[in-house]
């Protein structure tokens, strides 16, 4: 049963107000839910408008933040909980543990290394948790270019491709993750044969 989801997004707001109501209608739609959602535990940019709806919406959130953030005094202070870690790698370590599914929310670099990672855990089997993308006004269209591209090429398989789900509405996402279930799909190994040999 899926109880807790873990959201990666941006710490800016983004040049659409779109971002905005988006990330809004996330945290109330996983509040309606019942599903407490894991992040990064900042006050500002999408990550701070998730919190905060969800929050208003009764729900449960959990950050976890890096000591040093909270120091800059970049921590929300008004969460069910903050959990502080001592290095980004403990956050992220932790973040995955308290959660049973993922999602991105458009964002920067931060957002789609987070989301990148968690999705190589799963093609290697670390974790069998739903994986997926908001693709609000189609933001990740280019990156969903990208990874089929890499798959025509041969660098990812269609199998781990499908692995990530992609959904332009907050409703139809969580349902989606809460109906996944994946089963290991081994990536396979390719030994080139030694023309010498
Ligand atoms: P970005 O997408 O580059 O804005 O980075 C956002 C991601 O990095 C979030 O999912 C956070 O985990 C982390 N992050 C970046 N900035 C902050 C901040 N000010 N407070 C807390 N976490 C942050």
């Amino acid at each position: 049963m899926m109880s807790k989801i873990c959201v990666y997004s941006g710490s800016s707001f983004g040049a659409s107000t779109e971002y905005e109501k988006a990330a809004s209608a996330f945290g109330a739609a996983c509040a309606q839910r019942g599903l407490g959602i894991v992040y990064g535990g900042g006050s500002v940019g999408l990550m701070g408008i998730l919190a905060d709806s969800a929050l208003a919406a009764g729900g449960e959130v959990i950050g976890v933040i890096p000591r040093a953030m909270i120091a800059e005094e970049r921590a929300h202070r008004g969460l069910t909980e903050l959990i502080p870690v001592d290095s980004m790698h403990e956050r992220k370590h932790r973040m995955a543990s308290l959660a049973d599914a993922f999602v991105a929310l458009p964002g920067g670099i931060g957002t789609l290394e987070e989301v990148i990672e968690i999705f190589t855990w799963l093609q290697l089997g670390l974790h069998l948790k739903p994986v997926g993308l908001l693709n609000v006004c189609g933001f990740y269209d280019l990156l969903l270019k990208f990874l089929a591209h890499m798959r025509k090429e041969q660098f990812l398989t269609c199998a781990h491709h499908a692995m990530l789900a992609v959904e332009s509405d907050s409703g139809r996402l969580l349902d989606r993750l809460a109906a996944t279930q994946h089963v290991l799909v081994p990536k396979p190994i390719h030994h080139k044969s030694n023309p010498g040999s």
